[in-house]
């Protein structure tokens, strides 16, 4: 497939990306993938597996031991480890505080990457989420979008999704995972060189989608 029809949309935690990409793929019939999900199906497999995830040697031995598969319709995308379905343990606190430290291991982010790369040259087009899609997995995406929203307002979001009653611890965790993110040696959280930057923290989902999908009609216009 060519990289004229992929979507790459990074930012942090809680910017609206997985809302976003989903109906951004629904909207231009492509399929979808959540690299975030990726890490952590990785992340719970090494719990379950009684890895000390703090241990960056002895991750990167145990990640090579775990199977994992993304299903790619965004309207009911699938995760599973061994053949297990994972997307609800994945969104647990434990899986939440453990993955960045994950996906700071190099063999860890080498592994899953080239399964991302895969799973895009596979499809017929695609929007991926993540943190390094457009810097590093697809720098050549035809559509590169780095969402963006103020922490107050990606900590009340991403309460809402979870169901969390303290807004200020889940921002907390926001910003400590930015942290992490952002500061990591391989593939921090940045801005991609192309990328359209988008503030979410005063749009609607709607008004974030159909900026994304005009942009997309756009270079899809000047590809042809
Ligand atoms: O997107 P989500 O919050 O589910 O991602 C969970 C974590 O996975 C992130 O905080 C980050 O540490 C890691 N991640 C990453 N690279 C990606 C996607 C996610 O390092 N492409």
């Amino acid at each position: 497939m060519s990289t004229s029809r992929v979507v790459a949309i990074d930012g942090p935690s809680g910017s609206g990306k997985s809302s976003t990409s989903r109906a951004v793929a629904a909207r231009l019939g492509l399929a979808y993938l959540d690299t975030g999900a990726m890490y952590r199906a990785m992340t719970w497999a090494l719990l379950q597996a009684k890895v000390d995830v703090t241990d960056a040697e002895a991750v990167a031995t145990a990640a090579h031991t775990v199977t994992l598969a993304s299903g790619t319709d965004p309207a009911s995308p699938t995760i599973y480890v061994d053949g297990q379905d994972v997307s609800v343990p994945i969104r647990g606190e434990e899986v939440t505080a453990a993955v960045s430290p994950v996906a700071t291991v190099p063999a860890v982010r080498h592994l899953l990457v080239a399964r991302q790369r895969d799973i895009i040259a596979g499809s017929d087009g695609i929007v991926v989420e993540g943190r390094d899609i457009g810097s590093v997995v697809v720098p050549d995406a035809a559509v590169k979008i780095y969402l963006v929203a103020d922490p107050g307002a990606r900590a009340v979001r991403r309460a809402a999704e979870t169901g969390a009653t303290d807004a200020s611890a889940t921002e907390r965790s926001l910003v400590r995972r930015d942290q992490i993110d952002s500061t990591r040696a391989t593939s921090p959280l940045l801005k991609a060189t192309g990328a359209v930057q988008i503030d979410s923290t005063h749009l609607s989902l709607d008004d974030v989608v159909q900026a994304i999908v005009d942009i997309a009609h756009a270079s899809l216009e000047a590809a042809r």
